[in-house]
């Protein structure tokens, strides 16, 4: 998990960018210009809970219900999820400037999977599918590797406090300075090769509800296995190099921190999958 800085780009900055994208169609124009007001304070009600790890409580729209209620004024779940869609997304409509900035503010590091994905596009916290009166609000709009958005989250919304998923905008410094993500070098065994293995413990003084937003955060976004993967590129040439090493040297304790600790070192996250594998390849390796 890595934590961004909020969008420069305000609720009414691309509230009126999208006005200036929208075409007279069935009156669009004019019924969203009517809701400017509304989008607003529901864009304030938004910044209110996620501050206060609340998003849960929001109202969620049910899928399916023909004919759509109004959602926002006299927009429907349709309409609303359109003006992200053809007002925001799209490639020739002034608010995409706001789309390509936040995509380049991620830096190419997805923050659900602390970096291992490369953003690709833009993912709504909160789907648009059950709350499309977020479909374009800024602070909503979380940029996210395919691995990341294709995944669970995109078909459910969480209906308590810890079943929330990290928020990149908002969440408590907690969950990216303390240790939560741990590693273990599990050794190869006849023709099966070495790998590391992750788990999520939360540190013991967090409340209920942070230690379940971790475990739910780990299983949403696969990172058990993602992590494990990646880790298996780069596991064999650490091992290599401490092995030639320690032949030169015959002290294995020092060939392991010659080789792994400049890596801790230099890896300021916290959480980051690289750094617990090698921490725990200096704790837990055997000599060869
Ligand atoms: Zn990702």
């Amino acid at each position: 998990m890595l934590k961004f800085v909020t969008p420069q780009y305000t609720n009414a900055n691309v509230l009126s960018l999208c006005e200036q994208g929208i075409h007279n169609t069935n009156h669009l124009h004019g019924r969203f210009h009517a809701c400017h007001e509304r989008l607003l304070e529901l864009g304030e009600e938004y910044i209110s809970c996620a501050e206060q790890e609340d998003l849960y409580t929001l109202n969620a729209f049910p899928v399916g219900v023909i004919p759509e209620p109004p959602v926002v004024g006299t927009l429907t779940k349709n309409e609303c999820e359109k003006l992200y869609t053809h007002y925001f997304a799209k490639n020739n409509k002034p608010a995409r400037i706001v789309y390509d900035t936040l995509l380049a503010a991620a830096a190419g590091k997805c923050p659900y999977c602390c970096g291992i994905g490369n953003p690709s596009n833009l993912d709504h916290y909160l789907p648009k599918t059950h709350y499309p009166q977020f479909s374009i609000l800024p602070l909503n709009l979380v940029p996210a590797c395919r691995d990341c958005n294709m995944g669970s989250k995109a078909n459910s919304y969480a209906m308590t406090r810890g079943a929330q998923v990290f928020h990149p905008y908002f969440d408590d410094d907690c969950y990216t300075t303390e240790q939560w993500l741990f590693a273990q070098y599990i050794a190869g065994k006849d023709s099966n090769p070495s790998v590391i293995d992750y788990n999520v413990i939360p540190p013991a003084h967090w409340n209920r509800d942070q230690k379940q937003r971790v475990e739910m955060h780990f299983k949403t976004f696969n990172l058990r296995l993602r992590f494990s993967r990646v880790a298996s590129s780069c596991l064999n040439d650490y091992l290599s190099q401490i092995k030639r090493l320690y032949s030169h040297i015959g002290d294995f304790e020092e060939s392991k921190r010659i080789i792994v600790q400049p890596i801790i070192d230099k890896i300021p996250e916290v959480n980051h999958w690289k750094k617990s594998m090698c921490i725990a390849l200096l704790t837990e390796l055997m000599p060869f």
